[in-house]
């Protein structure tokens, strides 16, 4: 107390007691307890069209656990605790142990319960890449880090299926809906996960420049022998997986291996993780670097057909980027909308001042055209018996994972702006969606690699670029702006002048004349025609909230916007 006042002439401050500060009014609200399915009108309708329809009572209960606050909460969890490796046990012995926060075990047991790992495997009808696609679209929404080696591990089976020996004594454990994550012998677990490693220090995209040696272990050689790796792998993502697909030179060339964490005997296998790696976004899912110090792993498909057996498991793979990629937009574009519903400034909702509305539409079309173009991939990966099909997988595939995951760095950071201040802070979802958005795009084959391989597949396949127009022709006479488009692509395809130079203006046109062909086919008007006009036509495309007048964005929102 001031020595200078007497308590008797202590001014009344009874005021400062009685009242807050200030009424906290006009902000945002989590987006929480939701049916996220229910809610996104551009899944439901995908879902059904491309024939998953008798999933839908299955996704509408899916939704509604990841879109609650509980299950929402898991996310952040194995976010902001990071997974940590123990080299060593107190006493000294080698166990190369990644320790989680249980909120990402959480997450792994309830991706595998659900089959988000194997169900196209397990129940192959109509629709069982479609169903799954929608499954793990949602669940990417609450969490993207865990879905690697979720994906991995769905993504191994063709591979593996390729060697009869070995698929029939791990096939029925790795599409199994078990989740056991102890560091123990796989031969003690009912449910396995699988990982990746075949990128080395000298060499990612270039797998062919692999130094890692594989030694044959006895007489045998060749699919299902066994044999030793020394080598390294610079970037083996959730270590902590049973087996992983490993590429190593064998002495008839590349060859694709599975290396088990331990060895049947009970041993450990020497996969000796050295470190995790720091990455900038992908927190929860750890990523290490790892040496193979005589390794024991058994050959999968022929020797020397290294690249051919995996690049099986590695399509899938881009196919789950397009899934992860088009999630990220939907989480970003729904906070956005959220938000932008409760929030006023200058005397009107956010999502009702124009200039918004316009920014708002635009990231919102951008996931229906992301959303579309991965569930018609997903629809052809449940008919490739047909030719049609099949060659969509594999152009289109490429050209999917390409476009999609690199429109999504440019899309979560609009979407936070829309937050505003807030947005930018580490108690928001948008650091996470920001962090994580370029991850896609620069794993399981970068960019150039991507365009690179739809100049491979055009020159190897010719046909493939046939089906493409095919696909395209489907929506011919809908939008004048995109048959002009396909008749310009067309002109393009038949000059091969520095066609690798030219690659990335030539997929940029594939992803969008076809991600415009659907829409047209598909979406509402309102969404069908301002992509046409934003995306196909006018001066191009280099900020969010630049669509043309004619947009009818109160539309494009409505549809969008979750109901809480
Ligand atoms: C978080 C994370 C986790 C990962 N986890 C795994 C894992 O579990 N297992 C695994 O095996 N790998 C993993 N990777 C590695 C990843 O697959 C590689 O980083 C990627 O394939 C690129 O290889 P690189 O890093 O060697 O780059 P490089 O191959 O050197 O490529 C660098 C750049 O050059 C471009 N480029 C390459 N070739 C050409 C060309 N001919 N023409 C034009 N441009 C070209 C590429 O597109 C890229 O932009 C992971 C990566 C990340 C970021």
């Amino acid at each position: 107390m001031n020595a200078l006042i007497q308590p008797h002439e202590y001014p009344d401050r009874s005021h400062t007691l009685l009242a807050e500060t200030h009424e906290v009014i006009n902000v945002g609200s989590e987006l929480v307890d939701y049916d996220m399915y229910r809610q996104d009108a551009a899944l439901v309708e995908a879902v059904h069209r491309e024939g998953a329809a008798w999933a839908d009572d299955s996704l509408s209960r899916f939704g509604r656990l990841t879109g609650s606050a509980e299950y929402l909460e898991l996310g952040v969890l194995a976010n902001r605790f990071q997974p940590e490796l123990e080299t060593h046990d107190r006493f000294g012995h080698r166990i190369d142990l990644v320790k989680f926060h249980p909120a990402y075990h959480q997450l792994m047991r309830s991706a595998i319960e659900h089959g988000l790992h194997s169900s196209p495997w397990t129940d192959p009808r109509g629709g069982a890449h479609v169903a799954r696609a929608a499954h793990s679209y949602l669940q990417g929404q609450v969490e993207a880090g865990h879905g690697c080696p979720v994906t991995m591990t769905f993504a191994a089976v063709p591979s593996l299926r390729t060697t009869p020996a070995l698929a029939a004594d791990w096939l029925p454990r790795i599409t199994a809906r078990t989740y056991d994550p102890r560091n123990v012998p796989d031969g003690q677990k009912a449910g396995l996960t699988i990982g990746m490693a075949m990128t080395e220090k000298q060499g990612g995209s270039d797998v062919r420049a692999n130094t890692t040696r594989a030694y044959p272990v006895g007489a045998a050689t060749g699919p299902g022998a066994a044999y030793e790796l020394v080598g390294h792998k610079y970037f083996v993502s959730a270590p902590m997986c049973d087996a992983f697909l490993v590429l190593a030179q064998a002495p008839g060339g590349l060859s694709c291996f599975l290396l088990p964490r331990w060895r049947p005997d009970g041993t450990k296998n020497p996969l000796q993780v050295i470190r995790l790696k720091r990455k900038m976004g992908n927190a929860s899912n750890a990523s290490s670097e790892t040496e193979l110090r005589g390794a024991l792993a058994w050959m999968v498909g022929e020797e020397g057909r290294g690249v051919r057996t995996i690049i099986e498991m590695v399509s899938m793979t881009r196919f789950d980027c397009m899934i992860g990629s088009s999630s990220a937009q939907r989480a970003a574009v729904a906070l956005a909308l959220h938000h932008c519903a409760r929030r006023s400034a200058f005397g009107r909702k956010l999502a009702e001042q124009p200039l918004m509305e316009n920014v708002l539409a635009d990231l919102v079309l951008e996931h229906e055209g992301s959303l579309a173009l991965t569930m018609r991939i997903a629809r052809a990966m449940d008919h490739r018996d047909d030719p049609h099909e099949d060659a969509l997988v594999r152009l289109v595939t490429s050209v999917g994972k390409y476009w999609i995951c690199k429109r999504t760095p440019q899309h979560a950071y609009e979407a936070m702006e829309c937050i505003g201040g807030s947005g930018v802070m580490e108690d928001s979802p948008f650091p996470r969606l920001y962090r994580e958005a370029p991850v896609n795009a620069i794993w399981e084959g970068s960019g150039n690699v991507q365009c690179l391989d739809v100049l491979r597949a055009m020159s190897r396949t010719p046909a493939v670029v046939d089906v493409f127009f095919a696909e395209l022709g489907k929506a011919r006479g809908a939008n004048a702006g995109l048959d002009r488009c396909v008749e310009a692509l067309k002109v393009e395809f038949a000059d091969r002048t520095d066609f690798e130079y030219r690659s990335r203006q030539i997929v940029d046109r594939m992803a969008l004349t076809m991600q415009a062909a659907l829409l047209v086919q598909h979406a509402p008007s309102a969404v069908a025609d301002a992509f046409c006009a934003s995306r196909l036509e006018g001066a191009g495309h280099r900020q969010y909230g630049t669509l043309p007048r004619t947009a009818d964005c109160a539309a494009i929102i409505e549809r969008a916007t979750p109901r809480v």
